[in-house]
């Protein structure tokens, strides 16, 4: 009779290291007490989803904030759904979010102890756990064809029971190691599943760092832990890379709750402590009033790239994402004046559970307070490389003249309440456009907007003179004053009451005189400060600005 011993030495003939080995070659990490080790652990199936970010920004800040590690695991072992150039891409993009890792996985090879990073290199340390299950009776091979699992299903769904591989559906779970070293010899295909012990009619209870103790069903399917191409599948790669990662504390997606009993299971199988979890809530969306989940198909926020495109700034969509993740993270800011990350403490226990809403004008007002937080100097640093990537037309005007951009982002910022006009770097060039000289021209061409109230004649004589007499500098005030000087001889009350108090008398108060100026510098009726419009164009573009405006 074989023994499961006999079995697992037929099966894995070349395997020599054992579960020993690898504890000595993977040490536990040596951190002081509260320190978590996390992960981020994406598959390459395509673009970075911004619902891994959010996942991926809990477990950057929960080592951060308990001095522990983040580290990255390229989980590929689905070689089939594997995009090539996906992984790079996508630590490109946990990089330009400032989560980047400092040990794992990386393109151009891995950086760390506790390696490969890449799951499909760890056949060999993945080897050694199944051998070690096979040989205590916890795992066995199975023969069952894709015809033969349907099989299977199709009689459960006529007795009207649970559907899966498990007890006495489990075919090949009772065949004897004789058989099953005949059949392997015989050439017939085979995958290895884990025996569970485990039975659905039970329920068992487990703790999660954010919903507190889940009492679930006990998963009893004998899944399968060693696919035909001989890498794991996600069960039993978790299990093992994170045990000899040493990971504290997997945070992962709440569509992984129902698969833990199995994990625990499967740590229990090899006498493991297993990690902390925290599952986190799903981004939803609300659309027409329904609350769904953000579609990779239907929603283009749905992607990370599409905040790089539109121009919103790292740090807006940051930390936009953690006040999705604590609910008093907005609060926090306002409190203490400011709109960073550092210094807030995280926690699982302010999460909200109830799906977390995707709301792009949250994410605006995020953004606005996060670029007013810029000193000029990375503001300037952010939109130009922005530019480059994504805004040809924006990086032509910067190009034109750098410092004369530089002066034109840096309008009301340095100041106690600075503007908030902008939420993505993609809303510059609208605003800023006038400031060149073809774009104003393209204005003109459609006409300018003055108030019909005047007429031309009066509009130009009144726009000549102050193009030829206002005080151009040297301060707001006194910039003011002669411009109200020059309107008040144009009939023009300096005084809002006087005018007020007899509008006939007047051509108009101070607001109409300066929304025929800022017409006519600008092409609109609204803009920034006229007095650093005025600053930054300089006297000779004011100048024909405001005597040419008419022709
Ligand atoms: N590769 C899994 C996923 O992308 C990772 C889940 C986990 O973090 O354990 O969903």
């Amino acid at each position: 009779m074989v023994s499961d011993k006999e079995l697992a030495e037929f099966l894995f003939p070349e395997v020599k290291e054992t579960i020993e080995d690898l504890e000595r070659r993977f040490p536990p990490r040596k951190l002081p007490e509260g320190a978590e080790v996390t992960r981020f652990a994406p598959s390459p199936t395509g673009f970075l989803h911004t619902g891994s970010l959010f996942t991926d920004m809990i477990a950057y800040y929960v080592a951060k904030q308990s001095g522990g590690v983040y580290f990255f695991r390229l989980e590929d072992t689905d070689t089939k759904r594997t995009i090539p150039g996906a992984a790079g891409e996508l630590i490109d993009q946990l990089f330009t979010f400032g989560l980047g890792h400092k040990e794992g996985y990386f393109v151009d090879g891995d950086k760390g102890d506790y390696g490969p990073y890449q799951q499909s290199k760890r056949a060999d340390i993945y080897k050694v756990g199944i051998k070690y299950l096979v040989s205590i009776g916890r795992a066995y091979p199975d023969f069952c064809s894709s015809e033969d699992l349907e099989k299977i299903r199709k009689a459960q769904e006529e007795s009207k029971v649970i559907p899966g591989y498990y007890g006495i559906y489990a075919r090949d779970r009772n065949l004897s190691n004789d058989e099953r070293v005949e059949r392997i010899k015989k050439g017939e295909p085979w995958v290895i599943r884990f025996k569970s012990l485990s039975d659905h009619d039970r329920k068992m209870t487990f703790h999660d760092e954010i919903r507190g103790d889940l009492e679930i069903q006990e998963n009893d399917i004998d899944v399968v832990i060693y696919k035909s191409d001989g890498l794991p599948t996600y069960h039993f790669a978790h299990v093992m890379d994170d045990h000899f990662m040493r990971t504290t504390l997997v945070s992962r997606g709440e569509e992984w709750i129902p698969s833990t009993p199995t994990h625990l299971e499967l740590f229990s199988a090899f006498g493991w402590q297993p990690p902390k979890y925290a599952h986190l809530p799903v981004i939803m969306k609300l659309d027409h009033g329904n609350k769904r989940k953000l579609s990779k198909r239907k929603d283009p926020e749905a992607a990370v790239s599409y905040f790089l495109r539109q121009g919103y700034p790292v740090e807006g969509v940051k930390l936009y994402l953690m006040s999705i993740a604590n609910s008093n993270f907005e609060e926090w800011c306002i409190e203490n004046k400011k709109y960073i990350l550092d210094g807030f403490k995280f926690s699982f226990d302010k999460m909200s559970l109830d799906g977390a809403l995707f709301d792009l004008d949250k994410l605006a007002y995020f953004s606005k307070e996060a670029i007013a937080g810029m000193d000029i100097e990375s503001f300037y640093g952010q939109v130009a490389s922005y530019a480059k990537l994504y805004d040809p037309e924006l990086e032509a005007k910067i190009e034109l003249d750098p410092a004369y951009f530089k002066k034109i982002l840096n309008i009301e910022r340095d100041r106690p309440n600075p503007r908030k006009d902008y939420a993505k770097y993609g809303d510059i060039l609208p605003l800023v456009a006038f400031f060149y000289d073809d774009e104003y021209a393209r204005k003109k061409e459609a006409g300018l907007p003055f108030d019909p109230a005047f007429d031309r004649d009066f509009i130009k004589e009144f726009l000549n003179d102050i193009a030829d007499n206002m005080a151009y500098g040297p301060d707001e005030a006194t910039w003011w004053n002669s411009v109200k000087e020059i309107a008040s001889r144009h009939g023009f009350a300096t005084v809002n009451r006087e005018y007020k108090a007899n509008p006939s008398a007047f051509k108009g108060n101070m607001a109409a005189a300066s929304s025929l100026m800022r017409v006519a510098l600008t092409g609109s009726k609204d803009s920034p400060s006229m007095y650093e419009i005025i600053s930054i164009m300089g006297k000779d573009r004011v100048h024909l600005r405001l005597q040419k405006a008419l022709d």
